[in-house]
């Protein structure tokens, strides 16, 4: 009986179905009220030209959901372009639509008459235009129609219509269902896809974090019956380094990292002068911050780079400790295990403030404690 039911599961998956099929857009109406995906949809068929952008220093994820939103535009014949406030990092060139993403702070003023020429701009992976550096005040003061697509908490109120869903794994799970809400599913391409695809690979660590909705692996067998290469996705958006980024990262992990028992905290300090012996490029020391909550009973990990115009410093928890709280205390934020800020200061005066900080959270920590051997 079982094997029937899974041969005719199988038989209507791969069977051809017109249109977006029903099951489907039930499932994404959950999470989309059903009358904002026709405004939405209503917008972009009205357009002539949309412009898609994202947060400054774009990820995985702000790429991924710009760029599979912009395949599937192009794919309904519209008029698009991807502006992005800064440089994309290089693992994720081999993502289709790489190369004609429009960079601001390389062709400001191309990028300016894009915003300004715009009629929609849909703002994906962000919620400020504090997020967006000098690109931010561009779009937010723009005529256009806005729409964001975003996961982050505390959306601010700068876009037309907001679909806002903290509890997604990515903006690019957001997107894939915002799409089928609209009923564009069939639309969705294997560029488009790959790109969806990336955001939630890389925002979930390969499905390591933020990965218990059962919907979202849904979603990823959705991708991938659109024909999606999710080896060749995790091995050059998350695995592929450089030889100088492996070396800064083991240097960092053996060297500089300190343990602060009480509080079952991890603390990577990195300055300048180690930065520059390492030939440091953007997006050298990306993950590293994760590594340390791989030793059992580390509950916070916290990583201070001192850059050129501040100290940035990531966070990352595990056990639902409020990383994003401590983060707000030096003026960033984020989501609850994963956030950053940026301190203007010297990396030893963030240090301390850190450890100083820290103890104001003990009531988070987990009630029994492993040691930290
Ligand atoms: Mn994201």
């Amino acid at each position: 009986m079982r094997i029937i039911h899974y041969l005719c599961e199988l038989n209507r998956i791969c069977a051809p179905v017109p249109g977006t099929p029903p099951h489907i857009i039930q499932k994404m109406q959950k999470i989309i009220n059903s009358a904002t995906a026709e405004r939405f949809r209503q917008w972009i068929e009205e357009s002539e030209q949309i412009v898609l952008t994202c947060h400054v220093r774009p990820d995985g994820d702000a790429i991924g959901s710009t760029l599979g939103m912009f395949h599937l535009l192009k794919r309904l014949g519209k008029r698009a372009t991807v502006v992005v406030p800064d440089m994309p990092p290089r693992s994720l060139s081999f993502l289709p639509g790489f190369k004609g993403i429009s960079i601001f702070t390389r062709h400001e003023d191309y990028c300016r008459r894009l915003v300004a020429e715009a009629d929609l701009i849909i703002c994906c992976d962000f919620n400020d235009p504090k997020r967006q550096d000098a690109l931010g005040p561009v779009v937010a003061e723009s005529a256009a129609r806005k729409v964001m697509v975003d996961h982050h908490q505390e959306p601010s109120d700068f876009c037309d219509i907001t679909i806002s869903r903290p509890e997604m794994s990515s903006a690019s799970e957001l997107m894939f269902r915002v799409i089928a809400a609209m009923g564009y599913y069939m639309e969705i391409d294997l560029d488009s896809a790959t790109c969806l695809c990336t955001g939630i690979v890389t925002d979930t660590r390969n499905f390591s974090v933020n990965c218990s909705d059962p919907e979202i692996y849904e979603v990823l067998m959705r991708l991938l019956e659109k024909g999606v290469d999710k080896n060749r996705i995790v091995r050059e958006a998350l695995m592929a380094q450089s030889l100088s980024s492996l070396r800064l990262q083991t240097y960092a992990l053996s060297n500089k990292m300190e343990i602060i028992e009480p509080m079952r905290a991890a603390v990577i300090t990195i300055d300048a002068d180690e930065l520059k012996r390492f030939n440091y490029e953007r997006g050298d020391t990306e993950g590293l911050v994760n590594t340390p909550l791989n030793v059992r009973g580390v509950i916070s990990s916290y990583f201070l780079r001192q850059d050129e115009d501040c100290i940035k410093i990531s966070a990352r928890s595990v056990e639902n400790f409020p990383v994003s709280e401590v983060c707000k205390l030096f003026g960033g934020g984020g989501h609850l295990q994963a956030a950053g800020a940026e301190f203007h200061g010297s990396l030893e005066e963030c240090r301390r403030l850190l450890l100083e900080y820290l103890p104001r959270f003990k009531n988070f920590l987990p009630s029994r404690l492993e040691k930290i051997e």
